[in-house]
């Protein structure tokens, strides 16, 4: 356990999650997420151009599905809850999935709908009310 930012954060002790609890209440959610959020364009702290920032993202996510590939294999449908400009979407519809996305900022949902990466819900998940599967 340790404090960022004013949050308290937390690892999971079966799988290494961090996590902030408790969880900030939902309306401090969408403030934190807000055009300057997306704005701020930094690896570790060090300002970076928007071709290191897609770079760097499509890596991370390349990993990600790895990861998943261990358990299912596209096609498939792939849901990325809190998705920001899509870019994980981006390389998992490259990868032969169905893509979709939730985001709760309104820009960064845009960027994504933009980018053809697959259907972005603009909102929380709950609101997405997806049916079962
Ligand atoms: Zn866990």
């Amino acid at each position: 356990m340790f404090d960022r930012l004013g949050y308290t954060l937390v690892r999971c002790k079966d799988c290494g999650l961090v996590f902030v609890n408790p969880q900030s209440p939902s309306s401090e959610t969408e403030r934190i997420y807000d055009q300057e959020y997306f704005a701020k364009r930094d690896i570790g702290g060090a300002s970076v151009d928007m071709t290191t920032i897609r770079s760097f993202r499509r890596l991370s996510a390349a990993q990600h599905l790895d990861d998943i590939a261990k358990s299912q294999q596209p096609p498939g449908r792939l849901l990325d809850v809190g998705c920001a400009e899509g870019f994980f979407l981006e390389v998992a519809k490259a990868s032969g999935w169905e893509c979709w996305g939730v985001e709760v900022s309104e820009f960064a949902a845009e960027v994504a709908n933009g980018s053809n990466v697959g259907c972005i819900f603009e909102g929380k998940l709950r609101d997405a009310a997806y049916p079962d599967g």
